[in-house]
């Protein structure tokens, strides 16, 4: 394999490959490596963000480096002939969307509050998204036992695949573009994720790449007023 390094191409990719960058590269295969600082090789899902059913998948190899590999192939990008071996298993899977809506509430002035049910498989899922699924559910059952009498129509949703590219919830809001005016309707999402958080603020979580999880939270902790709302499963 030819060795071409684009390695501003790569700066912010993080756990996404662009689509866009793999066609115009023709990549044959993608090589990530972690900054100076980290030990750790970076691993993470490797997905097509805008992924849409009927999309090409990725087909070329995605392996994680070390930094020194990485910087070594950098400096001696003319010279080097790099041959990639990979085993890889593709399959094709089901998964669901559970909706509830509320009988009561105005439609044209919908909320939807949404939560993922699936977790990564390196951890048993308890914060992510056991502890927003569940929350969710909670509020739900609470709602329905108290009968409120609803000024705006809520729709409930734990949405399926999340982890590997937001595939439920993107599901849900492309069947809504396909009806304008029912995308009109909804006055606002809010997304369940991870509450369990380890910072003790409802909605909040630390990490400072908790803006790509779409939870609401503070950008950075010493400055807890200055308050973001991302709504990740609306999507445009
Ligand atoms: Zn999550």
């Amino acid at each position: 394999m030819r060795l071409t390094v684009k390695e501003k191409a790569y700066t912010n990719c993080f756990f996404h490959v662009n689509r866009y960058f793999l066609l115009q590269a023709g990549a044959t295969g993608v090589l990530f490596y972690n900054n100076p600082t980290r030990k750790a090789l970076l691993y993470g899902r490797i997905r097509i963000t805008a992924w849409a059913e009927g999309d090409p998948l990725i087909s070329v190899p995605v392996l994680s480096i070390t930094n020194s590999f990485g910087s070594t192939l950098l400096q001696n990008q003319a010279t080097v002939r790099l041959t990639l071996k990979t085993v890889n298993r593709m399959t094709v899977e089901s998964t669901i969307n559970v909706l509830c809506t509320t009988k009561g509430g105005d439609a044209k002035d919908t909320i939807v509050l949404g939560a993922h049910l699936d977790s990564v498989p390196e951890g048993p899922g308890m914060v992510d998204n056991g502890s927003g699924a569940t929350s969710l559910l909670e509020i739900a059952l609470v709602m329905a036992k108290a009968n409120y009498e609803l000024k705006n129509k809520i729709v409930f949703g734990w949405w399926g695949a999340e982890e590997i590219g937001l595939l439920g919830s993107r599901h849900y809001v492309r069947e809504l573009v396909k009806d304008a005016k029912s995308k009109k309707l909804i006055a606002m999402n809010m997304n369940f994720d991870m509450l369990a958080s380890p910072n003790y603020v409802p909605y909040v979580r630390s990490i400072p790449w908790g803006v790509f999880l779409g939870v609401l939270r503070i950008i950075g902790e010493q400055s807890p007023l200055t308050r973001s709302h991302i709504f990740r499963h609306i999507g445009p």
